[in-house]
């Protein structure tokens, strides 16, 4: 078994620019997650569809330059990317308005099963937006799936990712993110989305209903803070790097979960695994944007890693 295949949604991204312009670029959660994984020296996998449009064609010519494989990505005649645009508010706090009801990507798994050759991969990565987007058919089809996966040994990694709007329901929302968190033999879950998705306020609450699941490696990501690590129920906090002049923590989360993937599969414990995620997290949010580019990438990576050499 080799490599790590994502599983979700590429969207067409609209950003503040000056002048009052918009700049486009190409995000989304998981392929967010697949690109640094690539950057990271992973074998990857991107699986999602998307249309025959020029941005499309865009996507994919973006995947083959970051080394990201695409040959389970289905094309759709009729169908396109997603689009969102993000807005600058006055009060300096960023709205997100999406355009994605009729993406490329609902119809994953809609008519049949998930790529037999996936069954090949080390480790299917997904998120909670991957399974909101797609029907309650889909979903069935990619849980059995991924249960058969598992029992031939191969791991699941998921981030619940909780986006209210995509649900059409709460108790849907919980329902089909727990099933698929059971799954999970890494969960990489920030502590906002599983407050917000249960309703839940304090930590001890939250951290004691995610131990009930008995989940075999679980981190939980709480920004600026340490982040939390259980495996075999033992809990370790490890600290995450200190970034002095945040830029946009857009793919924070998905970059951290990069870094914390890329490092399991290269056989290094969690602990490591944390500092290597905080790390790639620490580079990207020091830059505009979820993907950014890869020189301004390196060599903020590097700048971290001298800083955490000279500190031990
Ligand atoms: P998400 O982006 O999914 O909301 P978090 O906000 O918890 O997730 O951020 C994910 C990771 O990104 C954190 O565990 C941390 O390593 C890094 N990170 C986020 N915000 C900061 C920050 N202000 N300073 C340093 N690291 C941060």
């Amino acid at each position: 078994m080799y490599g790590i295949a994502a599983i979700g949604e590429v969207m067409i991204e609209l950003a503040p620019a000056p002048q009052n312009l918009k700049r486009l670029a190409y995000a989304g959660d998981t392929y967010n997650t697949a690109i640094y994984l690539a950057r990271a020296g992973v074998p990857t996998c991107y699986v999602t569809h998307l249309g025959q449009d020029s941005h499309s064609d865009a996507i994919l010519a973006e995947l083959s330059q970051e080394q990201v494989a695409t040959n389970l990505i289905k094309r759709e005649p009729k169908r396109q990317p997603g689009l969102y645009i993000i807005h600058n508010r006055p009060d300096g706090e960023r709205e997100f308005a999406y355009w994605r009801d009729q993406s490329a990507a609902r119809l994953l798994f809609s008519s049949s099963n998930p790529d037999p050759s996936l069954l090949d991969m080390q480790m299917i990565y997904l998120s909670g937006i991957s399974i909101a987007i797609i029907s309650p058919e889909a979903r069935e089809r990619l849980h059995t799936f991924l249960s058969q996966y598992r029992q031939r040994g191969g791991k699941v990694a998921f981030d619940s990712n909780f986006r209210p709007k995509l649900w059409p329901h709460i108790n849907i929302a919980q329902a089909t993110t727990e099933k698929f968190l059971r799954l999970a033999d890494i969960a990489l879950l920030t502590l906002e989305d599983e407050q917000a998705l249960w309703g839940e306020h304090d930590q001890d609450t939250t951290m004691a209903r995610l131990l009930s699941y008995s989940l075999p490696e679980l981190v939980v990501k709480r920004g600026a803070e340490p982040a939390l690590v259980v495996r075999d129920q033992t809990l370790s906090t490890v600290e995450v790097c200190k970034v002095t002049t945040v830029i946009d923590t857009t793919a924070a989360g998905d970059s951290f979960n990069a870094g914390y993937l890329a490092a399991r599969y290269q056989g290094f414990t969690p602990e490591r695994a944390v500092r290597q995620g905080a790390r790639c997290a620490a580079a990207v949010i020091q830059h505009r944007g979820a993907i950014v580019p890869l020189t301004d990438y390196q060599t903020s990576l590097a700048a971290l890693a001298i800083d955490t050499h000279n500190e031990s």
